[in-house]
C-alpha cells in the first residue's frame, strides 16, 4: 500500500465525525456508509486527496432521505406533470406533517368509537360544494372513473361520445381504462359532432351509465357540436340512467379566468348525478380523485369492494382538507398573478443580473395552465431572457431551475415562481457563470434544502 492510500481516513473514523453522526440520524447508517465507501474509492483511485475525503463525503450526501429534490418551476407551466403538478400550500404541508404521525383519521375521540375515515376532509369538500349531496375521495381521477364504471356499468355498457375518447397522458387512454373494468363502450356521435339524439338512440337495457368527459387537454374548433350536461341530464333522468361527468381539472366553482373549464358545482346544478375530478390540478391539492353527487350513487361506490383498493391515505386527506378549507393555493396565486407585478420582478432580476455582467433582459411572456388543463388558454406573464445555453446549466443548479427555451432564448417565466424564490433564482443563474459566483442563498427553496442537510453539503 502506498502512503497515499494509508492516509485515507478509515470508515470508523469518518462515521464518528459529529457531522456524519448527525447525517446518519437523518439518512440512516447504510446510506451514509455507502457514500463513505464510494468517496474512499475515489481517493484510492487517486481522484481525490486523502485530506479531502471528509469534505467530499459531506458534499456527496443527498439533500434528503428521499431521492426527490425541490426544484424551481420557471417554465411558465402552472401544472407541470413532470414536476408533480400542483405544489401544496404552506397550510397543506403543515397538515401533512401533522398527519404523518399518529392521528384520529378513523376514530371519534368523543365516543372512542370508530369514526368515518377522513370525515373532516369530506366535510370541507361538502362545504365547498353545497350542490353535492355526498362526497367520496379516491387515489386520482382515473381511479374515480374506474370505480364508477365498475360499480355502475361492469357487465353492461357505458354510453360515451366519440369526441370524448381521450388519452390522458403517458400513453394512458380513457377508453382502455373504462374497458378494463369489464364494461363495454357504446360510442356515439362523431369526433367533431355529437347530438342528443345520438345518446337517446344508444341508451338501452344494457346501459349502466352515460359518461360525459371534458376534453381537458385538447380542443376541436370549427364544425363541432357536443351535448351540454344540462340537456344530457334531462335525457338520463327520463331513462333512469346515471349521468357521470368527468370535469378533470378540479375547479369546484366557476373560474372567470378560464371560462371554458367546467366546474363541479355548475355540472351538479345542471343535473349530473356524479361529477369526478382531480385533486392536483387547478384545485391545487394533493394527488387524489374527488367524486361528488347523489347520496345513493356515492354510497354504492364507497361500499364497493374496489373502493378499499383505491382509498387514500391520511396524508392525502390532511393535505386535501387544508387545500379546500385553507388559504389560496400556490396554483391559485400563480393563476391570478398580476402581469404588471411579474414584469417589475423580471425587470428587477434582469437589472441585478446585468450588474453582475450577465446578459439578461426582462421580456413579456405567455404562461399556460398545462397538466392537461385549459388547452388554448395562455396567460400574460413576464420572464427574464438569458442565453439559451443557460437552460441546461440551470437544470443542474442547486436547487435545480427549470426554464423554458423559446425563440432561441432561455426564459425564466415568473408566473409560477413565488416572489420569495427570486433571490434563489438569481443565485442559481449566477452559479452557472464560468466563475460560479454565488450570492448568499436567501430564497425559501434554498432554506428548505439547507434545513434538510448538513452545512457545506452539495447535491449528489
Ligand atoms: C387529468 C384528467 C384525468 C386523469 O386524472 P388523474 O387525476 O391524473 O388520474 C381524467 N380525465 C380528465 C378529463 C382529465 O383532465
Amino acid at each position: 500500500m502506498t502512503d497515499h492510500r494509508r492516509s485515507i481516513p478509515r470508515t470508523d473514523t469518518l462515521l464518528a465525525d459529529p457531522r456524519l453522526v448527525e447525517a446518519r440520524r437523518r439518512f440512516g447508517h447504510a446510506q451514509v456508509k455507502a457514500v463513505i465507501v464510494e468517496v474512499q474509492q475515489r481517493a484510492r483511485d487517486g481522484d481525490l486527496s486523502p485530506e479531502d475525503v471528509l469534505t467530499a463525503v459531506l458534499a456527496a450526501l443527498p439533500a434528503s432521505a428521499a431521492g426527490l429534490r425541490p426544484v424551481i418551476n420557471a417554465t411558465g407551466v402552472l401544472l407541470h406533470t413532470n414536476l408533480g403538478r400542483a405544489p401544496l400550500s404552506a397550510a397543506a404541508r403543515q397538515a401533512v406533517d401533522l398527519a404523518a404521525g399518529v392521528t384520529d383519521v378513523e376514530l371519534d375521540l368523543d365516543t372512542g368509537d370508530r369514526g368515518r375515515r377522513g370525515r373532516t376532509a369530506l366535510a370541507a369538500l361538502a362545504a365547498a360544494v353545497p350542490a353535492a349531496e355526498a362526497v367520496h375521495v379516491v387515489n386520482n381521477n382515473a381511479a374515480a372513473l374506474v370505480l364508477a364504471a365498475t360499480a355502475l356499468a361492469a357487465g353492461g355498457e357505458i354510453v360515451i361520445s366519440r369526441g370524448e375518447l381521450i388519452e390522458i397522458g403517458d400513453g394512458f387512454r380513457l377508453p382502455d381504462l373504462l374497458v378494463s373494468t369489464g364494461a363495454r363502450l357504446r360510442e356515439v356521435g362523431m369526433t367533431n359532432r355529437t347530438a342528443l339524439a345520438d345518446y337517446a338512440d344508444a341508451i338501452g337495457p344494457r346501459t349502466g351509465m352515460v359518461l360525459k368527459v371534458h376534453p381537458s387537454n385538447y380542443r376541436i374548433e370549427g364544425f363541432t357540436a357536443d351535448v351540454p350536461v344540462a340537456r344530457l341530464s334531462e335525457l338520463c333522468r327520463e331513462r333512469g340512467i346515471p349521468l357521470v361527468a368527468d370535469a378533470g381539472s378540479g375547479l369546484l366553482t366557476p373560474e372567470p379566468l378560464l371560462p371554458r373549464e367546467p366546474d363541479v358545482t355548475s355540472w351538479l346544478t345542471e343535473g349530473a348525478d356524479l361529477v369526478t375530478t382531480s385533486g392536483d390540478k387547478l384545485l391545487g391539492g394533493p394527488q387524489c380523485g374527488l367524486m361528488f353527487g347523489r347520496t345513493d350513487l356515492v354510497d354504492r361506490l364507497r361500499r364497493h369492494p374496489l373502493a378499499r383498493a383505491l382509498r387514500v391515505d391520511k396524508i392525502t386527506l390532511a393535505a386535501l382538507e387544508a387545500t379546500v378549507a385553507g388559504p389560496p393555493t400556490p396554483t391559485w396565486e400563480s393563476l391570478h398573478a398580476d402581469q404588471a407585478t411579474l414584469r417589475s420582478r423580471a425587470e428587477n432580476l434582469a437589472a441585478r443580473l446585468r450588474d453582475k455582467g450577465v446578459d439578461a433582459e426582462a421580456v413579456d411572456s405567455r404562461s399556460v395552465v398545462g397538466g392537461g388543463g385549459a388547452p388554448g388558454v395562455s396567460l400574460p406573464s413576464a420572464a427574464v431572457a438569458l442565453d439559451r445555453r443557460t437552460a441546461a446549466a440551470l437544470r443542474r443548479a442547486d436547487p435545480p431551475v427549470l426554464a423554458r427555451v423559446e425563440d432561441g432564448r432561455c426564459l425564466l417565466d415568473l408566473r409560477v415562481v413565488p416572489a420569495e424564490h427570486d433571490d434563489t433564482l438569481l443565485a442559481g443563474v449566477l452559479a452557472t457563470l464560468p466563475g460560479g459566483s454565488r450570492l448568499p442563498a436567501a430564497g425559501q427553496v434554498q432554506k428548505d434544502v439547507q434545513a434538510a442537510r448538513p452545512a457545506g453539503s452539495r447535491r449528489r
